[in-house]
């Protein structure tokens, strides 16, 4: 989608921190980090967010949790992280291309409401 950040940063309109990257999808480093890790995984297809996954693309947000295990451990939070996902306005979705934030290097606020 033309006027998508993620989009933009998929074609490499938008400088990121590459943490992964396959012909699927990215995986960069959050410009606003809420934690000492926090990373950003991203499908290359526009999804615009998480009621949107469906029997045609699931495939690629299990793919994205198949790869998350590995990049927690490269990076050194293997001990415990956590994955979210915002959909919608209320939630606090402010990008609407699907992404699951990796959140860890610290104890973790448990009040996630
Ligand atoms: P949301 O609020 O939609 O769940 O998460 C969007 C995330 O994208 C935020 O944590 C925000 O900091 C991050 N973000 C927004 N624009 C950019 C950008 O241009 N580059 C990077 N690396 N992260 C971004
Ligand atoms: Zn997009």
């Amino acid at each position: 989608m033309s006027d998508c950040i993620f989009c933009k940063i998929i074609a490499g309109e938008i400088p990121s921190t590459k943490v992964y990257e396959d012909d699927k999808i990215l995986a960069f480093n959050d410009i606003n980090p809420m934690a000492p890790v926090h990373v950003i995984f991203i499908p290359k297809e526009h999804i615009c967010c998480a009621d949107k996954i469906d029997e045609t693309n699931s495939h690629i947000v299990a793919h994205i949790f198949e790869i998350i295990p590995k990049v927690a451990k490269d990076l050194g939070i293997d001990d415990g992280y956590r994955v979210v996902t915002n959909c919608k306005e209320p939630a606090g979705q402010t990008v609407f291309h699907l992404h699951f934030h990796l959140l860890g290097g610290k104890v973790l606020n448990t009040d996630i409401s």
